[in-house]
């Protein structure tokens, strides 16, 4: 008898959940039998993997649908348009559809929407500063020789913190 599955406290999502069961127990023969969660997953079930409390595609992470639209924003933070917001999300993440919400993404980013007609540089916001330290922080998404970081910035005394990440702590960060 298989061992059951024993991540479900982790994996808050049931697409998520039942895809990493699926994953884990094998896939049934035919698509049909396929529980519905992982049924847009069934052409690319060979490229998956799990190792319990994340999925991947090959190297990509697989979101959950939750978290999709989190992900889509510091994917496009550098506005650099639908090829290399895809190019970028190719190199990190996975989702069924992932193509189609980058381009709509774009086609409704507003600053890009400004920035078209003369290509101007997107203007300096300025923010408020906080009276005390980490009462306001911003972060982002940033890749270097092919590792991922992400920075979190304190608005008050301009410290910042950057830390290698597999995208675990932008996950993390939103549950
Ligand atoms: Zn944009």
């Amino acid at each position: 008898m298989r061992k059951s599955y024993k991540s479900k406290k982790k994996l808050p999502d049931s697409q998520l959940r039942i895809l990493a069961k699926t994953i884990h127990e094998g896939w049934p023969k035919s698509r049909k039998t396929c529980q519905t969660e992982a049924h847009l997953f069934w052409t690319i079930q060979h490229e998956l993997s799990t190792n319990k409390e994340f999925i991947f595609k090959g190297k990509r992470l697989v979101i959950i649908k939750i978290l999709q639209p989190d992900i889509l924003r510091p994917l496009h933070t550098a506005h650099l348009g639908v090829e290399k917001t895809k190019q970028r999300a190719r190199m990190l993440v996975y989702w069924p559809g992932l193509n189609a919400d980058i381009e709509q993404y774009v086609r409704n980013c507003q600053t890009c929407a400004r920035n078209m007609p003369s290509n101007q540089r997107e203007p300096m916001i300025s923010h408020e500063i906080p009276c005390l330290p980490w009462r306001k922080v911003a972060s982002d998404l940033f890749t270097l020789k092919n590792n991922d970081y992400l920075v979190t910035v304190d608005y008050h005394s301009r410290f910042f913190l950057s830390r290698q990440t597999q995208l675990h702590y932008v996950k993390g960060r939103h549950l």
